[in-house]
C-alpha cells in the first residue's frame, strides 16, 4: 500500500515564469507534467504533443462532448483543457502530477479535488513582468495589452491558492516548491488513508504497542 501521488496545480500571470520553474522541477525530481490541449496557434519552437496538443476548435469541441477533459477554460479567446486520460490513475499510482493551468481551471480543479496542492507563481515585480511579456515577443500589440491587463487582475487571485512563490530566480523558486512538496507529503491528513487502509497493521502496532 502506497500513498497517493500529489496533484500539483501551478498558476500565475503569463510572464511570471511558470514554465521555466516547472522545467527546473522536472530536471531535479520525478514529476509527470500533464500536456494540455489548446486551440491557440503554436508559437515558435513549440512541439505538438509536447508543449500542447494543438487542436482546431472543432476537434476541441468534439473532445469536450466526449467528456475528455478534467477541466477546461477560455483564456485570451482560445480554449485550453486538461486531458483526463491518465491524470487520476497516475495519482492513484503514487506519481506526482503537475498541471500548469490558468486560474479559472485551477479553481475548478480545487472544487473537485481540494487535496491538490495549489501554488501561485508571482513575478518579482509588475515592471519585471511587463519586461518578460514583451521579451517573449510572440504576441501582437493587442494581445500584449490583454495579457498585461489580465496579469494585473490575476494577481488578486493569489488568496485562493495554498502557496505563493515569488520567482526572483528560477533556482530559488524551484527549491521553495520542492520544500513545499516535502512538507505536503508529511501532512497527517495525507497519511491518514494510508494508516486506515494499512492491511498489515504495521502503523497501528507502532502506535499502540
Ligand atoms: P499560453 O498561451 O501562454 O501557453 O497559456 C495561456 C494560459 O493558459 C496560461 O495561464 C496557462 O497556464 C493556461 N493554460 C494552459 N493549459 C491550460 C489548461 O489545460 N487548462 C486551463 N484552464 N488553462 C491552461
Amino acid at each position: 500500500m502506497h500513498n497517493k501521488g500529489l496533484l500539483i496545480v501551478i498558476s500565475g500571470p503569463s510572464g511570471a515564469g511558470k514554465g521555466t520553474i516547472i522545467k527546473e522541477l522536472i530536471k531535479k525530481g520525478k514529476f509527470w507534467l500533464s500536456v494540455s490541449a489548446t486551440t491557440r496557434a503554436p508559437r515558435n519552437g513549440e512541439i505538438d504533443g509536447k508543449s500542447y496538443y494543438f487542436l482546431t476548435r472543432e476537434q476541441f469541441e468534439e473532445r469536450l462532448r466526449l467528456n475528455d477533459f478534467l477541466e477546461h477554460a477560455e483564456v485570451y479567446g482560445n480554449f485550453y483543457g486538461t486531458p483526463k486520460s491518465n491524470v487520476m490513475e497516475r495519482i492513484d499510482n503514487g506519481e506526482d502530477v503537475i498541471l500548469e493551468i490558468d486560474i479559472q481551471g485551477a479553481l475548478k480543479v480545487k472544487e473537485a479535488y481540494p487535496e491538490g496542492v495549489f501554488i501561485f507563481i508571482l513575478p518579482p515585480s509588475m515592471e519585471e513582468l511587463k519586461k518578460r511579456i514583451i521579451k517573449r515577443g510572440s504576441e501582437t500589440t493587442e494581445s500584449l495589452m490583454t495579457r498585461f491587463k489580465s496579469a494585473y487582475k490575476e494577481i488578486n487571485y493569489v488568496s485562493k491558492y495554498n502557496y505563493a512563490v515569488t520567482n526572483d530566480t528560477v533556482e530559488v523558486a524551484a527549491e521553495k516548491i520542492e520544500s513545499i512538496l516535502v512538507a505536503e507529503r508529511c501532512r497527517v491528513d495525507r497519511l491518514k488513508d494510508h494508516i486506515l487502509d494499512s492491511k498489515e497493521g504495521i502503523i497501528h502496532e507502532q502506535l499502540y504497542d
